[in-house]
């Protein structure tokens, strides 16, 4: 008998995390699209981190595929790399186009998280019109991550950032185990050009005038749920497991 509680455990232990992905392939559910909205330092990255541990499904950063391309200074980074120091967007069409290439690679056929994209209506416009064109059938919810200014500056001013695998730090928040090092997998941690205070203000501008219209338009699609990220990240991510839709899959969590 206690073995056979004990194969229970372990089933229901296994049936977590990465299995998710096989539950959706081996179902007839459509491929879920997590899209993570918020100002730059609500917490985007780290629930995305959090949130691909959880699912199973690729993490898509528009800012890491950025960095990336102006690490191996592609001609999307060359552009790229003028407007991210500026604060700015990078021009839509060319944040769209990189973002299609990216989830069409197989890791993406049953769903993926979107962090940082879409930024402004128009890509969300494109995006969805997009994935209608190819008849792509997805799952969609919106989790919009919000706190205020005074604790957005402090966040980002502390932020530091892993060279291998992107996942972020705070010094005081949530410090490394050894000072410099990530934990997950022993990659530098580096501060982003971007994570100034100059830089953040332009970059909290932008988000206000370019990318807050969205909270309304996914509100009146009826896909948006708000999470308020002002507390620990272990609690904010309670919020965004309970936010997230219904499946049988997730059922079993
Ligand atoms: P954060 O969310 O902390 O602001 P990101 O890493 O998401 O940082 O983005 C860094 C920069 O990359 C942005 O300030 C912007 O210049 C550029 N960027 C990222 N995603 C997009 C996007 N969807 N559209 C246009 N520019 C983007
Ligand atoms: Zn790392």
């Amino acid at each position: 008998m206690r073995f056979l509680i004990g194969c229970v455990i372990m089933m229901g232990v296994i049936c977590t995390g990465k299995s998710f992905a096989m539950h959706r392939a081996s179902s007839v559910e459509k491929p879920l699209v997590v899209i993570l909205m918020g100002p730059p330092a609500a917490g985007k990255g780290t629930q995305a981190t959090a949130l691909t541990d959880y699912l199973g499904l690729p993490h898509i950063s528009t800012g890491d595929l950025f960095r990336e391309n102006i690490r191996n200074q592609t001609p999307v980074g060359k552009t790229a790399k003028a407007y991210i120091d500026q604060g700015k967007l990078v021009p839509d069409q060319v944040t769209i186009d990189m973002l299609f290439a990216r989830i069409s690679h197989p890791d993406c056929q049953h769903g993926y998280i979107l962090d940082g994209f879409p930024r402004t209506v128009e890509q969300a416009r494109t995006f969805h019109q997009r994935l209608e064109a190819q008849a792509a059938k997805v799952e969609c919810v919106v989790l919009n991550l919000n706190a205020d200014d005074a604790e957005l500056v402090e966040r980002i001013t502390g932020r530091m950032i892993c060279k291998g695998c992107s996942k972020p730090y705070h010094k005081h928040y949530s410090p490394p185990q050894q000072e410099g090092v990530c934990d997950a997998c022993g990659g530098d941690l580096y501060q982003r050009d971007d994570d100034t205070a100059a830089v953040f203000t332009k970059r909290l501008e932008v988000y206000r005038v370019q990318t807050a219209p969205l909270i309304s338009y996914y509100q009146s699609k009826g896909l948006l749920k708000q999470i308020p990220s002002k507390n620990s990240s272990d609690q904010v991510f309670q919020e965004v497991i309970h936010a997230l839709p219904h499946t049988p899959a997730l059922a079993e969590k």
